[in-house]
């Protein structure tokens, strides 16, 4: 299925649908809106235009502060770039209690980093993607799986990875450390609608169910 066709006209009608009827519908949440933001979540995800973070929690703006890049990576700590100024305004400014590292099934960074040759045009993606390396020796060790099964794996390891990246922040461990930070890795099923999330304790993921407030 495709939306190729007539792409911007398509998005530009939808921005007067919004303006005409949505915007309307919600004007008192936009005028609230406007006054500031006090978001629940810092929901990190990758960039595949599968994903709606709002769809998928049923949130509405101003409830999710949401960064995304290929392959939903958090750089180690020493590294620049947009996702550390993220987590530090998400954190010091907007006081979030609640991270979310968000991968999903069919990921093609994830498929990307497990065939590098299919990155030998895109360097930049192909360096971005460093960040996940660490998750294949495993993998490759892994002989019996099929490429789907070693798929959905590093899908997995990748989210855990990228949050051990996360609690090396200074500012993350710290509040981490007094208990005004909750961190959470779950994987996002295109296909089924699915979330399962990391359970440390039993070092896998499972089925996403509501935590006690
Ligand atoms: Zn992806």
């Amino acid at each position: 299925m495709s939306h190729s066709k007539g792409g911007a006209t398509r998005i530009i009608q939808g921005i007067q649908h919004f303006q005409e009827s949505v915007f309307r519908e919600k004007e008192s949440l936009f005028r609230r809106l406007s006054e500031g933001q006090s978001p629940h979540a810092l929901f990190i995800t990758c960039c595949d235009s599968r994903i709606d973070p709002n769809l998928l929690t049923q949130t509405e703006p101003g409830e999710l502060f949401i960064h995304r890049n290929i392959g939903n990576q958090v750089p180690p700590f020493d590294c620049s770039g947009g996702v550390r100024a993220t987590l530090e305004y998400a954190l010091k400014t907007l006081d979030i209690r609640d991270a979310i590292v968000c991968g999903h099934s069919k990921c093609g960074a994830m498929q990307g980093l497990l065939n590098p040759d299919s990155l030998r045009d895109m360097p930049f993606v192909a360096q971005w993607l460093e960040h996940a390396r660490a998750i294949l020796p495993a993998i490759e060790q892994a002989a019996t799986l099929s490429p789907e099964e070693k798929l959905n794996r590093a899908i997995e390891r990748n989210v855990v990875l990228q949050l051990e990246h996360l609690q090396v922040y200074p500012f993350v461990a710290e509040r981490l450390a007094a208990g005004k930070l909750r961190l959470h890795g779950w994987v996002y099923f295109i296909e089924s609608g699915q979330v399962t999330a990391y359970d440390a304790d039993k070092g896998c993921f499972l089925p996403l169910v509501r935590t006690p407030e």
